[in-house]
């Protein structure tokens, strides 16, 4: 298994003492698209997901050890993505966060017993403000959108806007109609691209994106944590380099510290 960079008290450590001025984002990928945040002195999760068995890349935190988090952002009812096994633990240990889900999810999380007050579902096209980062829901196709009147969009994907960055984790995507246009509003700082194909972006789909929005830092994602999955980074850097060559891509080592700054 392949070690990550910072591990559990280390890495705790490390998101506690850094320091985020305005204009700057620090990130750490906790595998697959699990990512810790830091904007200000804000601290939020994606996708928070821990597993020891049946993975390739060691995944750094425990849920006990998600702490610090004011926002737990959950883009999917997708075990990868709303995982039953980490979230409650996740939530304990930040006790202060509120838990965001698309409402496509919330029969789910009120299984997992959460304070009704702690949840706040989205439904794709809103926005919600907390602890000084907003939130813009934005669809993503699992393959294709699903729509229901009742929950909104099944897949969600979160721009998120904060000490002076705009990030953007679309979960699980493929390129549909709409897409570009929603996204087009924002200047991107920081996109995190899930480029293994299938459900998500083939890697010429992810070049494609980099060209159209020219995000100041591409992030690749959802590869690397299971015994096929390493192979999609080569082909997305290489192509990248010849297509879009003033495109910065930073591939991100598991539980290291990435700092986006604007210099
Ligand atoms: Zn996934």
């Amino acid at each position: 298994m392949k070690p990550a960079a910072q591990k559990g008290a280390v890495l705790q450590q490390d998101i506690a003492s850094t320091t985020v001025p305005h204009g700057q984002a620090a990130v750490w990928w906790l595998g697959q698209s699990s990512f810790c945040i830091k904007l200000g002195q804000t601290v939020l999760y994606i996708d928070p997901y821990y597993r020891e068995t049946d993975v390739v890349q060691e995944i750094p935190l425990r849920p006990e050890e998600m702490t610090q988090a004011a926002l737990i952002c959950c883009t999917h009812d997708h075990a990868d993505h709303f995982h039953p096994d980490t979230l409650p633990g996740a939530a304990a240990a930040s006790p202060g966060a509120v838990i965001v889900i698309p409402q496509y999810c919330q029969e789910r999380a009120n299984a997992l017993g959460f304070d009704v007050k702690r949840l706040h579902p989205m439904r794709g096209d809103d926005t919600f403000e907390h602890a000084g980062v907003t939130l813009h829901a934005i669809p993503s196709a699992h393959q294709q959108l699903e729509y229901d009147d009742a929950f909104g969009y099944r897949y969600l994907g979160y721009l998120i806007q904060g000490n002076g960055v705009v990030l953007y984790h679309p979960g699980d995507t493929q390129p549909y109609a709409g897409w570009d246009e929603r996204l087009r509003r924002f200047a991107l700082d920081l996109a995190f691209l899930p480029i293994s194909g299938g459900d998500n972006l083939f890697y010429q789909q992810a070049v494609y994106f980099c060209a159209i929005h020219r995000p100041k830092v591409a992030v690749p994602i959802h590869y690397g944590l299971f015994s096929t999955g390493e192979e999609f980074l080569p082909p997305f850097a290489e192509l990248l380099a010849t297509s879009v060559p003033a495109q910065r891509m930073a591939a991100l080592t598991v539980g290291a510290r990435f700092v986006l700054s604007d210099k």
